[in-house]
């Protein structure tokens, strides 16, 4: 049995805190922008909010105008 711990131990000490995106899917380590990779991702977040508040607030009143 062969062990490599040295392979493993230069692994853990690289600690780079990414995590992925959840848009793109794309792993970054954009801190800025986080939980997103970029603006880009991020507005594209920020899109989806907007349209479904949109979607939300239309389809409400029309069964009770129906009525009438
Ligand atoms: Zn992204």
């Amino acid at each position: 049995m062969i062990t490599t711990e040295n392979t493993d131990e230069s692994n853990s000490t690289k600690v780079v805190k990414v995590h992925k995106c959840p848009i793109c899917g794309k792993l970054t380590d954009n801190l800025k922008y986080r939980p997103f990779c970029s603006k880009r991702c991020a507005d594209i977040d920020l899109g989806n909010w907007f349209t479904e508040g949109y979607v939300i607030e239309g389809k409400a009143p029309v069964d009770e105008e129906e009525g009438e």
